[in-house]
C-alpha cells in the first residue's frame, strides 16, 4: 500500500486510536496536518475521496498563485482553479499512461500530449465550455496551476514521510491514483470531450 493510499485511508478514518508501537492513522493524520494547507487539502480531496474538499483546494490553490504569480484573485481565476482541480485528479495521461514520456528505442521522449505533466488533459473544447471562453493566456495560467499542484502534493509527500521517519522502511512512495470519484465524474461529465 502506497503512503497516499495509506494517508487516503487514514483521513476517513473514524477510529484514530494511538498505538505504541507502529504508526496508525493517527499519526499519518498528524503528520499530513504538518503539509501547508493547499497539501492537506489536496490530499483529502485526491486521496481520502472527500468531495467537499475541491474547493477548498481551489481556494488555496488561487491564494498561492496571487502569492508567487501576483495574481488578482478575480471570478475567472477562482473558477480556472476549480478547473485545474478537476483536471489534475483526472485519470493519467492517455498517450503516456502518466509516466510523462516514453522510450523511442533508445531515446526518452517526453510526453509532448500532456506537457511531461502526466496528467490527461481536457480538450480545449471542453475547458472553453467551462470557463465560457479559452485562450492562450488562460492555458498558460491552468499549465501553472496543475504545476503546483503536483509540486505541492510532492512536498507533502516529503513533509508526512519525515514526519513519519521511523516507519519508513516498509512505506513505498506510489503512483499518483488514477480513480475517479462519482461526484468528480458528475462534476467533470460536462468538461469532457
Ligand atoms: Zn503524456
Amino acid at each position: 500500500m502506497s503512503l497516499r493510499e495509506l494517508a487516503g485511508a487514514a483521513l476517513s478514518a473514524q477510529n484514530l486510536a494511538m498505538q505504541a508501537h507502529v504508526e496508525g492513522p493517527a499519526d499519518i493524520v498528524a503528520a499530513i496536518a504538518s503539509a501547508p494547507p493547499l497539501g492537506r487539502a489536496l490530499w483529502r480531496y485526491a486521496y481520502s475521496r472527500q468531495d467537499d474538499a475541491a474547493r477548498h483546494v481551489a481556494q488555496y490553490l488561487v491564494h498561492d498563485c496571487m502569492h508567487r504569480y501576483r495574481w488578482a484573485a478575480t471570478a475567472k481565476t477562482c473558477r480556472l482553479a476549480m478547473l485545474a482541480v478537476y483536471e489534475w485528479t483526472e485519470p493519467n495521461c492517455r498517450i503516456c499512461g502518466g509516466r510523462r514520456g516514453y522510450m523511442l528505442g533508445q531515446r526518452w521522449l517526453g510526453c509532448p500530449i500532456c506537457r511531461e505533466s502526466g496528467l490527461r488533459r481536457f480538450s480545449n473544447n471542453s475547458r472553453r465550455r467551462f470557463m465560457g471562453e479559452w485562450d492562450v493566456a488562460l492555458d498558460s495560467k491552468l499549465y501553472l496551476m496543475l504545476r503546483m499542484l503536483t509540486d505541492t502534493d510532492a512536498t507533502t509527500m516529503a513533509v508526512v514521510r519525515a514526519q513519519l521517519g521511523r516507519c519508513s522502511s516498509y512505506l513505498t512512495i506510489g503512483q499518483k491514483p488514477t480513480y475517479t470519484s462519482n461526484h468528480q465524474v458528475n462534476a467533470c461529465s460536462a468538461l469532457m470531450a
